[in-house]
């Protein structure tokens, strides 16, 4: 048997029906922004398989460092115990995160670390005796896939079949340009009207929903409201976080600051499952008691696994390196051009760019859907010529390892112009 056809015997993909979708492609071997499959043909990974590696496929000195902690001290448990590795994480995470987040909580995935958020929101009022057990969260917003985190998600065909089940959650609009004061009065009125705990927003860009980006200066203003009000903030940095922006956090653009912050995907370089999330001292404060009752009684097997902390460790500095800010700005620039020459396109309706993230919606007679015909044509020729990209209804975007040579991103572009041509 193939690869493929074993697969197909054994196994159950993430967000797949496997009676209509194509057999996956078995991949064996990554080095720098490019795959190869078992028959040895060669894919760019122009989305960083899911947005994890900013660094390129089976970096070496990330492996090195793994393998350096793999030998020392694999795993201990970290209720008890503390070991190095977590406390330097937390340390070197301190001195780059917005400085009011003072303390570091680990987990294991994207949804865990917004799912501890959300408790934490709500459990902060419960330990001070108010009742507030509303969630705000954006329209279509995407946190993840366990329960609280896709209380907050907006992304229906996620969600459809647990309607009802949900903690409680008010949507509010994204406050893209021209619709800011719509957004500023939603939150306005959902405060009034209802006992809120927390907001929770993936800052400046909502990755799932098809890179829909807004200004820091309406993140801001939110924030402001919020705070007024005693809400706690939420920036879910899951996709943004690690440089994706051009800054290291989307909130580095932001003159306001969030109560929390939720980590993960590009946090040990694409290389092992791990999250955190921070939270002020003001925060952590409210479970600090001689009541037993009053702790967070949330943790996972694996929470500050130290052969993940290694991996973060040396993936930060990484990111630090100039060679790598350098990257950041190149691609950066580089998006910038195909831009402005795919932007004036008859078939393009709008494109846009932050740091690394580009993405440009294209035309279409139908309304298409999130996983409609044009997104399988799009994907199918992209898979065609090479290319890995997962587009989202009619928007194609680019999130590619820093590593990505010019060459590599001009192929990509390329590719991506043809696709407009053939839908
Ligand atoms: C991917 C993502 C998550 C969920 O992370 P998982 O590791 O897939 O559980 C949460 N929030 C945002 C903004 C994400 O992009």
């Amino acid at each position: 048997m193939t690869l493929t056809e074993k697969d197909s015997q054994y196994l159950w993909h993430p967000y797949t029906q496997h009676k209509t979708s194509q057999t996956p492609i078995a991949i064996s071997r990554g080095e720098g922004a490019l795959l190869w499959d078992e028959n040895n043909k060669e894919y760019i990974d122009a989305i960083a398989s899911w947005w994890v590696n900013p660094f390129g496929h089976s970096n070496k000195i990330i492996a090195d460092a793994i393998y350096k902690q793999l030998t020392t001290l694999e795993h201990v448990l970290f209720g008890g115990f503390t070991h190095e590795p977590a406390i330097n994480v937390a340390e070197k995470l301190i001195e780059i995160l917005p400085k009011n987040q003072q303390k570091i909580f680990f987990s294991d995935n994207g949804s865990t670390a917004v799912e501890v958020a959300i408790k934490v929101a709500l459990q902060y009022f419960f330990n001070k005796g108010e009742k507030r057990t509303t969630i705000i969260a954006f329209e279509n917003a995407f946190h993840g896939d366990t329960f609280a985190a896709m209380a907050a998600s907006g992304i229906s065909f996620y969600t459809q079949a647990f309607q009802g089940m949900f903690i409680d959650v008010v949507r509010i609009p994204v406050p893209i340009k021209g619709q800011e004061q719509e957004s500023f009065d939603a939150l306005r009125n959902v405060i009034q009207n209802h006992n809120c705990a927390g907001f929770i927003f993936e800052p400046l860009v909502q990755g799932a929903a098809g890179m829909v980006m807004y200004e820091p200066e309406a993140l801001a203003k939110l924030i402001q409201i919020c705070s007024q009000n005693k809400v706690l903030t939420i920036a879910d940095e899951v996709m943004t976080g690690f440089g994706k922006t051009g800054k290291t956090f989307a909130m580095d653009y932001v003159s306001e600051v969030p109560d929390m912050i939720c980590l993960s995907k590009a946090l040990t370089g694409g290389t092992i499952p791990m999250a955190i999330t921070t939270f002020t001292q003001e925060v952590f404060d409210a479970f600090y008691d001689d009541d037993i009752n009053k702790a967070l009684f949330h943790g996972h097997t694996f929470t500050a696994n130290p052969t993940g902390c290694a991996a973060a460790l040396a993936s930060i500095d990484l990111l630090q390196t100039e060679e790598m800010q350098a990257n950041i700005q190149r691609i950066n620039a580089s998006h910038l051009n195909f831009q402005k020459k795919i932007e004036k396109h008859s078939k393009v309706i709008t494109a846009r760019t932050l740091g690394v993230i580009f993405a440009v919606e294209i035309k279409s007679d139908s309304d298409e859907s999130y996983y409609g015909s044009m997104r399988t044509k799009l994907y199918n020729f992209f898979i065609e010529n090479g290319i890995v990209l997962r587009p989202v209804g009619n928007i194609v975007y680019i999130l590619p390892p820093y590593i990505m040579t010019d060459e590599q991103l001009q192929k990509v572009y390329k590719t991506i112009e043809e696709a407009i041509e053939m839908v």
